[in-house]
C-alpha cells in the first residue's frame, strides 16, 4: 500500500509498504479517501521545533474513510461504513478522557501525522473509540474537514467563547479553511459577522458565504473599521488564529468584556500585553487547541444539515506537496482536500 512519509524536514516520499495486520481486538482498519489539510501539516513539514517525533513519519493529520475490516469485540462499525478519525492518541482511561474533554487527555500519546504517523495512506488500524461515523448524505471528501477544520471552530466558538444568537464576531482570515467555518457557523446561529480577507476576490468570496461585512486588511486597518461597524462598542468575540500580527489589535475590536479565543499564531508566536487593558475591559482570552470527540460529532451534523465546508481544491495524494504550497502561500479560499 501507499504511505505518504516525511523522510527529513521539508522532504516527502511517496512509498510503498506492507498494509497492516488485520485489526486487533477493540480495532477497526480503515481505507482512507481523503486527507484535508492544516497549517499543522505545513509546521510538520517544515521540521518545526516544537514536534519531538522520530523520521521517516507518515503525514496526514485530519481524514475520511470506509471501515476495511472490525477487529473481535467491535459492535459500533461495519465494513463499508464512512467514518472519521480523531487527530491524537488519547488515552481513553484519564479523567478528563471520561468527562469527554477529549483533547485535555493527560496521556495521549501524539497528535497524528506530526508527532506519530499519521492518515495519508490507504489503510491504517486504530482503536474503534477513535473513529465517529459519519452520517448518510455527508460526501467523505467533506466529512474529512470534519475532524480538525469544523470541530476546532465547533470548540472554539461554542464550547470556548459561548457566542450566542445575535451576538458580533470579528473572525481573522476569513478565506481561511478554520474562517470559512467560522462564517458558515456564526451565521447559521443569527450572529452578525466581520471577517479579514487579504484580497478584493476573496472579499467577494466572502461575502457569497454570508459575511456580513468584510475588511480588506491590507487596504484597512481592520481595528479601525471594526470599531466604527458596531458604534465604537466593540465586537462580543474576536476568532483568533493569526497571532502576532493582529492580536493586539484584535483586543482593540472587543467590547468590554468581550471574549478572544484564538487557536493558532501563524504570523508569529510572540506578543506583548497591556495588563491594565485586559482587567479594566474585563476580556477574556482563551487558548483552544484540538476539538472533543462530541465536536466532531456536532460537526458532521452541521454537515448532514446542509453546512458543508468550503473546499477550495482536491489534488491527488502524489499532489501533497503542491497542496501544502497553496495553503502557506494563502492563495486558498477554504480547505484543500487531499483524495485517494
Ligand atoms: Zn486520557
Amino acid at each position: 500500500m501507499r504511505a505518504l512519509t516525511l523522510v527529513g524536514d521539508r522532504q516527502l516520499d511517496l512509498i510503498d509498504t506492507a498494509p497492516p495486520p488485520p485489526p486487533g481486538p477493540g480495532e477497526v482498519q480503515v481505507q482512507v479517501a481523503a486527507v484535508a489539510l492544516n497549517y499543522l501539516d505545513v509546521w510538520g513539514f517544515r521540521g518545526m521545533a516544537f514536534a519531538k517525533r522520530k523520521l521517516p513519519l507518515v503525514v496526514g493529520v485530519e481524514a475520511s474513510g470506509t471501515i476495511a475490516a472490525i477487529g473481535e469485540g467491535v459492535a459500533a462499525f461495519a465494513p463499508g461504513q464512512g467514518v472519521v478519525m480523531y487527530g491524537a492518541l488519547t488515552c481513553g482511561t484519564c479523567r478528563a478522557c471520561r468527562e469527554g474533554r477529549d483533547n485535555l487527555c493527560e496521556n495521549v500519546g501524539g497528535i497524528m501525522g506530526f508527532h506519530v504517523d499519521g492518515f495519508a495512506r490507504d489503510l491504517i488500524n486504530l482503536p474503534a473509540r477513535l473513529v465517529i461515523p459519519v452520517p448518510a448524505g455527508v460526501a467523505l471528501r467533506d466529512a474529512a474537514c470534519a475532524p480538525i477544520g469544523f470541530a476546532t471552530v465547533q470548540h472554539m466558538l461554542f464550547d470556548n467563547a459561548k457566542l450566542e444568537p445575535g451576538e458580533t464576531v470579528l473572525v481573522h482570515a476569513g478565506g481561511s479553511g478554520i474562517g470559512t467555518a467560522a462564517i458558515l457557523m456564526a451565521k447559521q446561529i443569527g450572529c452578525t459577522v466581520i471577517t479579514t480577507v487579504g484580497d478584493d476576490a476573496k472579499a467577494e468570496k466572502a461575502k457569497a458565504l454570508g459575511a456580513d461585512h468584510v475588511i480588506n486588511y491590507r487596504t484597512d486597518r481592520f481595528e479601525g473599521v471594526t470599531r466604527k461597524l458596531t458604534q465604537k462598542k466593540g465586537v462580543d468575540v474576536v476568532f483568533e488564529h493569526v497571532g502576532a500580527e493582529t492580536f493586539n489589535g484584535s483586543l482593540l475590536c472587543l467590547k468590554r468584556g468581550g471574549r478572544l479565543v484564538t487557536c493558532g499564531a501563524t504570523s508569529g508566536p510572540t506578543t506583548t500585553l497591556n495588563l491594565m487593558q485586559l482587567f479594566q475591559q474585563q476580556y477574556r482570552i482563551i487558548g483552544s487547541f484540538g476539538a472533543t470527540m462530541k465536536n466532531i460529532a456536532q460537526s458532521l451534523d452541521k454537515m448532514a444539515a446542509g453546512l458543508t465546508p468550503v473546499v477550495d481544491t482536491a489534488v491527488p495524494l502524489a499532489e501533497f506537496e503542491r497542496g501544502l504550497d497553496r495553503l502557506a502561500g494563502r492563495q486558498v479560499f477554504g480547505k484543500v482536500v487531499v483524495t485517494f
